[in-house]
């Protein structure tokens, strides 16, 4: 039997894809290396888009907290700012599990198909096209559209021969805390600190007494990773040093691994396609990824269902999904805060990219900040930062220009 669409991952691409398909009326197959659909981490901190995109409400089960304010803060000197919901809009945890399962059952009541235990190993292809997957070494299923949500090390992208010239990954772990005691759990917080390196520590409350607290770092280069103490390191000593955590109980340990240089140069071909953190579309400076996999999956699925309605599945034909996703304002954000990331994790191979953030969160206002992390400053914006901040913008291009000279890039 051939499918519409395969669909390789059940994280927030694969299954919102899987939601659209299937309202389309395409006859779907989601193929899923874990167990189950809450076996994987999904992502935590998001704003009112996500929940737009997955359609649920602020005060319904899929929210585990909502916060009125955020803080950036220093764990070396205590300077921080505040980001309040005038500049950020509202701010929630996300209840992980829940929204993954009404996902899956909403693609399960339209007639989705799922397997677990079924790893993809490769695409299939004929002449130049993708016309399936290979999984669990021996079984083949065909579709006319291949997509390739499983994640940043994706065997979709690799064996359809996309390649990622800046693949820059940030890895995240995170502890679910209970037992903690007095946090408020109106605001979330992000740390920098020298132990944190290239990244951020985060704590995002869901009650007085239960915490997400987590780190994702990016490594500049393999001495300054090596340098660092490792991440599981840094939030126990975190726990140790804040009385709200010192006897929390570490109920759940998770990790991950994000793509933070932006989107891939190319990402569709014939009959196949990728979404999510297999495309690289993830806010690059914060590294999330939830809302802008929502977006990816709407987009590609409505373009799924136009190609199944004309039957083309050329190469021309499915890229115009990629052609709508990067007209949109998520993606040119994307794009431009991957750029930006790129260029500091060049710099902090030969500079300290925590004086550098120490003096952001002592001199940046939090506007200004909130505009840089969504990606979308102005161009007076970035004209005045280039003056403020003169002697660190040159040293984040001699940074830029030794790591190309040295790499070869
Ligand atoms: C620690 C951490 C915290 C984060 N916090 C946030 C946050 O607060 N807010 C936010 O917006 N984003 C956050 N993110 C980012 C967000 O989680 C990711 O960007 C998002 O999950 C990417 O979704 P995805 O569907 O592309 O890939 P993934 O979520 O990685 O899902 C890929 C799926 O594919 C499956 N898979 C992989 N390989 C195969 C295979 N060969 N065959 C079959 N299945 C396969 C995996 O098991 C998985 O279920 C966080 C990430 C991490 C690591």
């Amino acid at each position: 039997m051939t499918y519409d669409v395969i669909i390789a991952g059940t994280g927030p691409a694969g299954l919102m894809t899987a939601e659209k398909t299937t309202s389309y009326g395409l006859k779907t197959l989601v193929l899923e290396k874990r167990q189950g659909v809450t076996y994987s981490l999904m992502g935590e901190l998001v704003t009112d888009k996500a929940l737009n995109f997955l359609r649920v409400k602020p005060d319904s089960e899929y929210i585990g907290n909502k916060y009125t304010s955020i803080v950036g803060e220093s764990l070396d000197t205590g300077s921080n700012i505040v980001v309040d919901r005038t500049l950020l809009g509202n701010s929630y945890l996300f209840d992980e599990d829940n929204c993954q399962e009404l996902m899956r059952d909403r693609a399960l009541s339209d007639g989705a198909e799922f397997r677990y235990k079924a790893r993809v190993g490769s695409v299939v292809k004929e002449g130049d096209s993708v016309v399936g997957v290979k999984y669990n070494q021996s079984e083949e299923e065909r579709a006319n559209l291949t997509v390739g949500a499983d994640g940043s090390f994706s065997r979709v992208s690799e064996t359809a021969g996309f390649t990622h010239p800046k693949w820059l990954l940030s890895y995240g772990y995170r502890f679910k805390l209970t037992n903690c005691k007095n946090v408020d759990p109106n605001v979330a917080y992000f740390y920098v600190g020298k132990d944190v390196g290239l990244g951020y520590l985060w704590l995002y409350p869901r009650s007085e007494t239960e915490v997400n607290l987590g780190i994702g770092r990016v490594p500049s280069s393999k001495t300054n990773w090596h340098a660092l103490p490792p991440m599981q390191d840094v939030l126990r000593k975190y726990m140790k040093e804040h009385p709200e955590t010192q006897n929390a109980k570490i109920a759940a340990v998770n990790g991950g691994v994000v793509p933070c240089a932006g989107i891939i140069p190319r990402f569709t071909d014939a009959g196949v396609a990728l979404c999510g953190n297999s495309a690289g579309q993830v806010s690059s400076i914060v590294g999330g990824g939830v809302t802008t996999c929502f977006h990816a999956g709407q987009v590609l699925a409505k373009h799924a269902k136009r190609m199944v309605d004309s039957g083309d599945f050329s190469k021309k034909s499915v890229g115009e999904y990629e052609k709508e996703y990067r007209k949109s304002k998520l993606a040119s954000n994307i794009t431009n805060t991957g750029k930006g990331m790129w260029a500091v994790s060049k710099y902090a191979m030969h500079n300290d990219p925590i004086a550098a953030a120490e003096i952001v969160l002592g001199q940046l206002d939090a506007k200004t900040l909130n505009e840089l992390i969504q990606g979308h400053a102005s161009v007076a914006t970035i004209m005045t930062l280039m003056s403020d901040f003169l002697p660190m913008v040159a040293k984040i291009g001699v940074g830029y220009l030794r790591a190309i000279a040295v790499s070869g890039f």
